[in-house]
């Protein structure tokens, strides 16, 4: 089989393009948009060591997934800093022909000190999650008052080892929409590009409404009157985020409006969750169990490029589409921590 005729498109003919692949369901924050502390307490029942993928199993998994046209791999959690070793997956998925380019989502508190072997595994880019400047927003929104310091000593130290820095910010009606302009202001001028997401209604414990979103309307109308912005053209057709650029030459930022303006038409994206089930959307309710297809019926590896171009094939989720701004109601949605952001 030559690796052009493994390619696959799914039934809306939408390409396999990135893989995010959770490595861990467990986090040292407690985001109220995310994992809940009072329903992620001390006694819940997060996976064990032995329910996780290996790396050697994750590996397997994703040099099908090359022959089927993944070129972008995001390693995703729970918080992935927590993975033991997870510089050595970097440096084994970055060997795989046909990845191109491998990136992690952070939220940066143990970046400073798992950089340099980041750095020299292969990894090409960070995105860290970061919902506000001011240290009490932020302590409070984390769910475990950690401070702000540590997040942004990692981002300045990703930063001065040369890798591209992205900043995620999740902003909630009331919450922490006065950190907007703060941030803005943060990161202007700087090569940092500052993306604003909107508040999605992911799993079923963060309490979402729709009236809890601020819009990428809104986001843009609030920089706009302290600075000027303009619209940019998309880097490529499936990026998420929609680009602006300050007028001023002060650089650009970004918004995920996966809720008032969705983008399931160019979404090329799968997700992996830690125990190994294959999503093809944030929001499916069930996941294609990999593991058991690698652990207990050890199919070979053509049999499990079978099996994931098969299930791609079958693909025609398009939520964020069908939802509008009522959320649909859908028993047991996978939760955002579980199936890697
Ligand atoms: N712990 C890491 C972090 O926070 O960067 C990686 C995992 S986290 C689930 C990945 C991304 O999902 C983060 O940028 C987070 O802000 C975003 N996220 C989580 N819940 C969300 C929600 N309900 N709506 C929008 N984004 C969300
Ligand atoms: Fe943890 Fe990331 Fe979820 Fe926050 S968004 S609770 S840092 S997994
Ligand atoms: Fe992709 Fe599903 Fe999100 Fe639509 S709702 S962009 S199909 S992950």
């Amino acid at each position: 089989m030559n690796a052009n005729s493994t390619l696959v498109t799914d039934k809306l003919s939408r390409p396999i393009k990135d893989l995010r692949i959770s490595v861990t369901d467990q986090c040292n924050f407690r985001c109220s948009y995310c994992m809940t502390a009072e329903l992620f307490g001390p006694d819940f029942p997060f996976l064990q060591q032995k329910e996780l993928l290996s790396f050697d199993e994750i590996t397997q998994i994703v040099e099908q997934f090359a022959k089927l046209g993944v070129e972008k791999l995001r390693i995703t959690g729970g918080e992935p800093l927590l993975r033991k070793g997870l510089a050595n997956l970097i440096r084994e998925l970055n060997r795989i022909h046909g990845i191109k380019d491998i990136a992690l989502t952070t939220n940066g508190v143990f970046l400073p000190k798992q950089l340099q072997k980041l750095k020299e595994s292969g990894l090409k880019r960070i995105n860290v999650s970061l919902d506000a400047i001011d240290d009490h927003v932020f302590r409070r929104m984390n769910g475990r008052n950690i401070s702000t310091e540590p997040v942004l000593k990692g981002i300045k130290e990703a930063m001065d080892a040369g890798l591209p820095v992205k900043i995620n910010a999740v902003i909630k009606k009331g919450v922490n929409d006065s950190q907007i302009i703060p941030m803005a202001k943060y990161f202007k001028d700087t090569p940092v590009i500052l993306r604003f997401i909107e508040f999605m209604d992911v799993g079923n414990t963060n309490g979402w409404s729709y009236q809890s979103v601020v819009t990428k309307k809104e986001i843009i109308s609030e920089i706009n009157r302290f600075f000027p912005l303009e619209p940019v053209n998309k880097n490529y057709q499936s990026e998420v985020a929609d680009r602006y650029r300050y007028l001023d030459g002060g650089g650009e930022i970004g918004v995920i409006s996966s809720v008032s303006d969705s983008f399931c038409g160019n979404c090329t994206r799968a997700r992996l969750s830690a125990d190994g089930k294959l999503f093809t959307c944030l929001f499916a309710q069930k996941g294609h169990d990999l593991k058991k297809l690698l652990r207990n019926e050890k199919l070979s590896p053509k049999q499990l490029l079978m099996e994931l171009q098969n299930i791609w094939g079958k693909r025609s989720d398009r939520y964020s589409e069908e939802r509008g701004k009522n959320p649909i109601s859908i028993a047991d949605k996978i939760e955002m921590s579980y199936i890697g952001g």
